[in-house]
């Protein structure tokens, strides 16, 4: 069976992973199968690890394999009188869906502008090539809807995945931050999970115009000091040119019953 090459197997913990397979019971036997790799584990080990984490039976091992095989290449082959699994990368057809699924449509929507939103280049004069971006990432709860898209050139779109990738322990929190209905919500839950960590201001106003777009979510991160809440704010040069401003929250508060815009708003005067 053809492996996908160029991409390496995500980390057991990875949100990658976590998006993939919401059973826990997947995620696990994935960990198992990732450390065991110079030493693929037989069938009776696969069975003992689940009934072992799990209590399930030895059909129930076997379907959590499947699930495993819906996206990852498990090569079996015989050793002596045992079969063994080896995990051994990604499925082509799944990694070609990974990518993107989106419309032909879209795509040229997105594209249109012919000018990475992040550096400027474009592809005449520059010779870069574009790809669609997700803003806020799918697997941060971003969708696929047109305000969450943009064109970015393959360096700044790399560069960002990196980036980006420094937050994945939190995903799960910030999925959460995502769902809340209001800006301050957003901001306030996420500043929130990042733990007292700096965040990027991208990453907050990113968040914050998530379900409506937030022209000054500056302001609806100082309101949420009317409520009691209290961060600081630095600046700090990344790659020697581009700025890049940062929050790191100091104390929060419970949210107030009902609208917290209008808490907000009530706690000023
Ligand atoms: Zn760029």
């Amino acid at each position: 069976m053809p492996i996908e090459t160029e991409r390496p197997l995500p980390d057991p913990d990875s949100l990658e992973v976590s998006t993939l397979f919401p059973l826990e019971s997947v995620r696990r036997l994935y960990g198992f199968m990732y450390e065991r790799r110079s030493h693929p584990p037989a069938t009776d080990e696969i069975h003992q690890f689940i009934a072992g984490q799990f209590g399930e039976s030895q059909s129930e091992a076997m379907r959590r394999l499947r699930s495993l095989r819906d996206c990852f290449v498990v090569r079996r082959y015989r050793d002596g009188h045992l079969h063994r699994y080896e995990l051994v990368g990604w499925k082509p057809v799944h990694a070609d869906q990974m990518r993107l699924n989106l419309s032909a449509r879209v795509r040229a929507q997105v594209l249109a502008p012919q000018r990475c939103a992040q550096c400027g280049k474009n592809p005449l004069e520059d010779q870069v090539k574009l790809v669609v971006d997700h803003k806020l990432p799918l697997a941060w709860g971003g969708g696929d809807e047109i305000e969450n898209l943009q064109p970015l050139c393959e360096e700044c779109n790399s560069g960002k995945r990196d980036f980006y990738a420094t937050y994945d322990p939190y995903a799960e929190q910030i999925r959460a931050a995502v769902q809340q209905e209001e800006p301050h919500g957003r901001i306030g839950e996420l500043l929130k999970a990042l733990q007292g960590n700096w965040v990027p201001a991208e990453l907050i106003g990113v968040v914050a115009s998530m379900r409506q777009y937030q022209d000054d979510w500056q302001r609806r991160l100082r309101e949420l000091r009317n409520l009691g809440w209290d961060y600081e704010n630095r600046v700090v040069r990344a790659t020697g040119t581009r700025a890049i401003s940062e929050y790191r929250l100091i104390h929060w508060e419970p949210w107030p019953e009902g609208s917290i815009a209008a808490a907000a708003k009530r706690k000023q005067r």
